[in-house]
């Protein structure tokens, strides 16, 4: 074996081992959570939507709750109407679960309220990190909690929001966190979101779990679990939701 060969191998691997314990949870710490005096980011107008491909699992089509259930176990009970469900009473989950995705997802908000009071639902990635679901047409709030933000950690990088009222989308990329067997973070949890088609979050690194007031660290959890829905006592509506495993 040529020595300098074997040499620069080693070198290789080292960098790489540095380069595998340097990943670390960033520090967020410029801006509070939910602090009114972040900027907030740019307006621009989206485009349109699209259909689920053949190797996606339908979650919703339109007709039934069949896939979703509630935290007990009992069927899901929101409005089904006119091709899309409504929020009623309680969060619904899937009743199967997924880590790595890609999700699509359909939702529209009432026209009512004002702050995080307008429309707001949410998507929770594996029931833990929540995409945050909002009126945020013309309605300001922190911006780490309006429509598209991972909520409590990250903005949207642009407003793409449709007025209330209008079908919005968002098109995730999800990559889940991944725990040592004394439950420690070796690789944390990573999202894209297109909202109406527009990228607003960009493989971000997520900090842990979603919270209200406060970031959690990451507590460890399995590998694939249910999408949720929340129920934030406002009639937001979903449509054509499907999902791809990775
Ligand atoms: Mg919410």
């Amino acid at each position: 074996m040529n020595p300098k060969l074997s040499r620069h191998g080693l070198w290789l691997c080292v960098l790489f081992a540095a380069a595998q314990t340097s990943a670390q949870i960033p520090d967020l710490s410029t801006w509070t959570v939910h602090d009114p005096d972040r900027p907030q980011p740019p307006i621009v107008t989206p485009g349109t939507m699209g259909s689920a491909p053949s190797d996606a699992v339908v979650l919703f089509d339109g007709s039934d709750l069949s896939q979703w259930q509630h935290r007990d176990g009992s069927d899901a009970s929101w409005s089904v109407m006119n091709g899309f469900m409504e929020v009623t009473e309680g969060a619904i989950l899937t009743r199967q679960s997924f880590g790595d995705m890609q999700l699509h997802i359909e939702w529209a908000t009432p026209n009512s309220g004002d702050g995080q009071n307008s429309g707001n639902s949410g998507v929770y990635l594996m029931n833990t990190y929540e995409v945050q679901v909002l009126n945020s047409y013309a309605n300001v709030t922190y911006p780490d909690g309006q429509a598209g933000s991972i909520y409590g950690q990250y903005p949207p990088l642009v407003n793409a929001s449709r007025p209330p009222g209008e079908w919005q989308s968002y098109d995730i990329i999800f990559r889940r966190p991944h725990f040592d067997d004394d439950g420690n973070v070796v690789t944390p949890a990573r999202v894209t979101v297109l909202h109406n088609g527009v990228l607003v979050q960009d493989n971000v690194v997520l900090t842990g779990p979603t919270g209200h007031r406060n970031r959690p660290p990451y507590k460890a959890h399995a590998d694939a679990l249910p999408i949720l829905l929340q129920d934030h006592n406002e009639p937001t509506r979903y449509r054509n939701i499907w999902v791809r495993s990775l």
